[in-house]
């Protein structure tokens, strides 16, 4: 075959570069742990190292990958090292992995059922066969978002497209007959329902957060008062999301109990399960997902606790025709025979993005590879580990747990006998933090919970074994002893 000179690099450097990196891969894959977790880079170190301005002659596939090597590699944190808890921890997986490499090659853009039948019906199939692991009833829609944050944005777009009279899509939000539109979160929400309500014009005003109990789930009660009043108030409610997992404490909503206000009041449902919703997958964590059957829409995120490489966020609605009633928009040059027929779904019409890439290959690479056992299995044994590591945390005179434990991850603090000042005893728990991420073993994450720093130990990597976290709550003892905090 002829190549054009001004053509792509030739398929024998590919051949050749490929194959190396395809054992790179399987190299670090096997060696993560020879790494520190945490990268050691300080600010502008990486970008110290690197020219200023671009290249004007080419340069060679090795030359590049030799810079990858000793410039970029350490400026990464490893989020597949599997001594990472930090956040909520994730997989890229060899499924995951071969899957992106053929989407990258292919480079599909699946704007449009003819812009590649395939990318839009695996995404279709895809979609469903993730629903019955979910274990949702049949008339749950899903759509591929890249993150929970754009999930939740185009459901709290939806949501206003569903209130009556409103027509915010033509006439915008300044409009005479726009009421103030209210959006209710509990204090723990993840910052991205806020996020969403900012760029929609709503406000963060307009944003109302309602306290948690002691579980860390919403009081209902509060809820209902805050809408009561607001209602009185000549203010319009139309939106409430109830978190299972939320992103601090691991917390569950009460979700039936809002299903009700919601229903009573009108309002939009919008479960974020972003990351405690995959443990639906579970038989015996089931019951955490009651109610959620109730609601208008539902975010989970297989890049998170699902193997699934970033990015690849899930939205799941039973009101896809009020999704697309506030995304759509057709100009001539997209026009399809197929479109016009209604015959088939374009995948544009579902939210913000046009080009889309084609993620649904890496979703079915996962679920086929591992099975729905094989993904049982692992969230079983995550959870397992988190019981476990709980437990050396219960047992221990100088650690104590701050939450319970409902999914893959540990709320938890030093508390040694002797030191009851919170605020010294936030100090000790900063500075544990950063010792043990000092040591490049293991990452771990914090929050505040009640005023009280928290460290989270959250399990999420395919690769995490029992010797792991072993290893992470011996750390944790041995840097213990060594911090000082004058008090
Ligand atoms: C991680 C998380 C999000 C944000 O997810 P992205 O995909 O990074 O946007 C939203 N909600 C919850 C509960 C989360 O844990």
């Amino acid at each position: 075959m002829a190549y054009n000179e001004l053509g792509d690099l030739p398929l024998d450097d590919f051949r050749r570069v490929g194959h190396e990196i395809v054992d790179w891969i399987a190299d670090y894959l096997d060696n993560t742990e020879q790494y520190p977790v945490l990268s050691q880079s300080k600010p502008g170190e990486i970008k110290s190292q690197l020219p200023d301005v671009p290249p004007l002659q080419p340069e060679s596939l090795d030359s590049i990958m030799a810079d990858f090597q000793d410039i970029i590699m350490p400026g990464i944190t490893h989020w597949n090292h599997p001594n990472f808890y930090a956040y909520f921890s994730n997989t890229g997986s060899v499924p995951g992995i071969l899957a992106e490499m053929l989407i990258t090659a292919l480079n599909v853009n699946g704007m449009l059922w003819r812009t590649s039948p395939a990318a839009t019906e695996l995404e279709e199939v895809t979609m469903d066969w993730l629903r019955q692991l979910l274990g949702l009833a049949d008339g749950w829609d899903g759509i591929i978002m890249d993150g929970a944050s754009m999930s939740s944005m185009v459901a709290i777009a939806a949501a206003r497209e569903a209130v009556e009279g409103l027509d915010v899509r033509t006439k915008g939000m300044a409009h005479a007959t726009v009421p103030q539109l209210r959006v209710y979160i509990s204090e723990q929400t993840h910052s991205s329902l806020e996020k969403g309500a900012m760029v929609l014009g709503i406000g963060q005003e307009n944003v109302v957060k309602i306290p948690v109990d002691c579980e860390n789930g919403m009081d209902v009660d509060a809820l209902e008062t805050a809408v009561l009043r607001d209602i009185d108030e000549g203010k319009r409610p139309f939106f409430v999301c109830a978190t299972v997992g939320t992103t601090s404490a691991t917390g569950v909503d009460p979700v039936p109990a809002i299903a009700d206000i919601a229903q009573k009041h009108n309002m939009w449902l919008h479960v974020d399960g972003a990351y405690g919703g995959m443990a639906a997958i579970v038989p015996e964590k089931q019951h955490l997902f009651a109610g959620v059957d109730r609601a208008d829409s539902l975010v989970v995120n297989p890049h998170k606790w699902l193997f699934t490489p970033m990015d690849l966020s899930a939205f799941y609605t039973r009101r896809p025709d009020i999704v697309k009633r506030a995304f759509s928009l057709l100009p001539e040059y997209l026009r399809s025979a197929e479109t016009d027929a209604n015959t088939v779904r374009d995948y544009m019409d579902y939210g913000v993005q046009l080009g889309r890439r084609f993620r649904a290959l890496k979703l079915w690479f996962v679920l086929r590879a591992y099975g729905q056992e094989g993904l049982i299995a692992r969230l079983r044994d995550h959870m397992r580990l988190a019981q476990l590591f709980g437990s050396w945390v219960e047992a221990s005179p100088t650690f104590e747990r701050m939450a319970p434990i409902v999914f893959s991850t540990v709320c938890f603090r030093a508390h040694p006998q002797g030191i009851d000042d919170e605020e010294t005893l936030n100090k000790l728990n900063e500075a544990l933090m950063n010792a043990v991420n000092d040591t490049g073993h293991i990452f771990i994450s914090h929050t505040k919970l009640q005023g009280s720093y928290t460290l989270r130990l959250a399990i999420g990597n395919i690769r995490t074994a029992e010797s792991h976290i072993r290893q992470a709550w011996i750390l944790l003892q041995k840097m213990l002893t060594h911090i000082k905090i004058d008090s």
